[in-house]
């Protein structure tokens, strides 16, 4: 049976996982980094863990005789991603990303569009009440902007610890309903979100919340083109076809 490489840590890749283990036709194995202390569980086999860079990418799809491997991480998440790609090249894996098409403003959206974290921090107005939802690994620079309060939602508790002064961390796994991510507005008294344009159902209430306070959003696109050219799609339907016609 063929055994498929399932790069995780996404909604997106929980949904595949099941999907494939409701086909008898395939063996599945998902890789997550390892950042979350209690990962939700997945169907299907599961490791954690980075491989150790392309040459131990390399080596694993070698000695556990991946047939082909499925890209389902964050569209942010840009190493791992090119890493896939020259590991797949090296020893002529068939690969395929499933890529989140980006969230697009509509009419009743406020988004100040930035290109990176940092500006995001670096644009917020002076005293800003911010609910930063762009991950535990990219919070200094708004902990080094002294005048915003920042509300940090995280999955797993931070190791530092902030000043109440500079704001709050709350934990939580997602999906959460736009009634839920209003009330945290409310709650929090929060004059501005900060996103990631992550794309995709999953994380999306936090900006129709945003919309329906008519709160503004800082929103990080995506770095572009620097990911290596790859086999992409955009829904779990067509990785299945793509299996299919590759396998049957
Ligand atoms: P990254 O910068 O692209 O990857 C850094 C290193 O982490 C990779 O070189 C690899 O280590 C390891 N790694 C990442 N994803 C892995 C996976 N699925 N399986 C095995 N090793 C993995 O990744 P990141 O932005 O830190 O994201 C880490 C994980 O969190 C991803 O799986 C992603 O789907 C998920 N995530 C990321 C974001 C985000 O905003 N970046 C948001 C939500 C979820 P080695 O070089 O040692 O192999």
């Amino acid at each position: 049976m063929p055994k498929i490489l399932i790069l995780g840590g996404t909604t997106e890749s929980a949904v595949l996982a099941k999907y494939l283990a409701a086909d008898d036709g395939f063996v599945t194995i998902t890789s997550l980094a390892g950042r979350t202390r209690n990962p939700a569980t997945v169907n299907g086999a599961m490791r954690q863990g980075g491989f150790g860079g392309i040459g131990g990418f390399v080596d694993y799809l070698l000695a556990v005789n991946i047939d082909a491997v499925v890209d389902a991480t964050h569209p942010f998440a840009e190493q791992i991603s090119n890493n896939a790609v020259d590991a797949c090249i090296q020893t002529k894996t068939p690969l395929i990303r499933l890529t989140r098409v980006p969230w697009v403003a509509n009419s009743d959206d406020h988004w100040t569009d930035v290109s990176s974290v940092i500006e995001a921090a670096e644009s917020l107005p002076l005293n800003a009440r911010t609910f930063v939802t762009t991950g535990r690994q990219e919070l200094a620079p708004f902990l080094s902007r002294r005048d915003l309060w920042n509300l940090v939602r995280v999955i797993d508790p931070l190791d530092e610890i902030i000043e109440p002064s500079q704001g709050v961390v709350i934990t939580g796994r997602g999906p959460f309903s736009v009634k839920h991510e209003i009330a945290i507005f409310r709650k929090y008294k929060i004059n501005w979100l900060v996103s990631k344009n992550s794309g995709g159902a999953a994380s999306y209430a936090k900006i129709e919340a945003a919309r329906s306070l008519a709160i503004p959003v800082m929103m990080v696109g995506r770095a572009g083109p620097t990911h290596r050219p790859v086999n992409e799609c955009e829904t779990i339907e067509q990785v299945f076809a793509w299996l299919e016609k590759l396998f049957n």
